[in-house]
């Protein structure tokens, strides 16, 4: 199949040097295969995606000499793919309401003992809830996540051993998820629907990625993504899940820290092309 690789930012924030080493990382593999290069919006959470930031984002990966193949695609846009794929899961039995608030959820996990049993995941959840609990806090309007259960997933595929992966990186080899490490997963939302990581999955098969080039803090998100492929029977494309970028402080950049931004940096006067190169490109 014809190499084709996507940069899928979400639109929530300012992109930083690391997101820039990202996307120059996608774009030369894809123009080095003789590929494509998708540039893909990832904003199904509305609640914190702005359009001033999808603004300056393709401002700031035009100014970096990029440009991508085909028009952008915004996942706001194809929600209906997503909240169908959400509801399939939910008709195989794999998905349970989470209604517990993240602070209640740290209590739990405090209190809770954690194995590396699929099983003990919903120890961090507290698990599904009796139908007669849940139709109460649904009869209240209590706000609910949607969460994978990997107990019913491991169930339904028989286990996840065979469910393995590509990776072509400095850690090359075949890769085995291991979605426990996660625990069962958000992959949904009663205000937004279904979420970035079942969204994802749906677009990387829907445009035909053949390699997802990101950066390593995802590749747990991969082994759930991973279940989420054979659940819904969609094609598990190549990883490449590159080295994280340190700033001098040998943290992460992270979109809080406005200074690194990359509008920070054209407004005061570094050149794409002094950044390529500080980059490496
Ligand atoms: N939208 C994700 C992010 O901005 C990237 C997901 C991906 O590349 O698969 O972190």
């Amino acid at each position: 199949m014809h190499f084709t690789t996507r940069f899928a930012p979400s639109p929530t924030g300012l992109l930083h040097r690391g997101h820039a080493f990202s996307a120059l990382t996608a774009w030369t593999a894809a123009r080095e295969a003789r590929g494509r290069f998708l540039l893909r919006i990832e904003d199904t959470d509305f609640t914190r995606c702005r359009p001033e930031y999808e603004i300056a984002l393709i401002e700031d990966l035009t100014w970096l000499g990029l440009d991508w193949d085909g028009p952008v695609v915004r996942q706001s846009e194809r929600r209906a793919a997503y909240d169908a794929a959400l509801e399939r899961l939910r008709d195989m039995g794999v998905l349970y309401r989470c209604f517990r608030t993240r602070k209640e959820l740290m209590a739990l996990a405090g209190g809770a003992p954690h194995g590396d049993d699929p099983v003990d995941a919903r120890a961090f959840t507290g698990g599904p809830l009796s139908a007669d609990e849940e139709a109460a806090l649904l009869a209240q309007g209590k706000a609910f996540a949607w969460r994978l259960s990997l107990a019913a997933a491991l169930g339904r595929l028989g286990g996840f051993d065979a469910l393995t992966w590509v990776e072509e990186t400095a850690d090359p080899g075949a890769k085995t998820a291991r979605p426990e490490t996660l625990g069962d997963m958000v992959v949904g939302r009663k205000d937004i629907g279904a979420g970035y990581v079942i969204a994802s999955v749906v677009d990387d098969a829907a445009q035909g990625v053949t390699h997802v080039i990101r950066g390593e803090d995802l590749i747990e998100t991969t082994s759930i993504q991973r279940v989420l492929q054979a659940l819904l029977d969609l094609p598990t494309p190549a990883y490449r899940h590159h080295r994280l970028l340190l700033g001098p402080d040998g943290k992460r950049y992270a979109k809080r820290d406005g200074s690194v931004t990359l509008m920070a940096l054209r407004e005061a006067g570094v050149t794409a092309e002094e950044l390529r190169a500080e980059l490496g490109f």
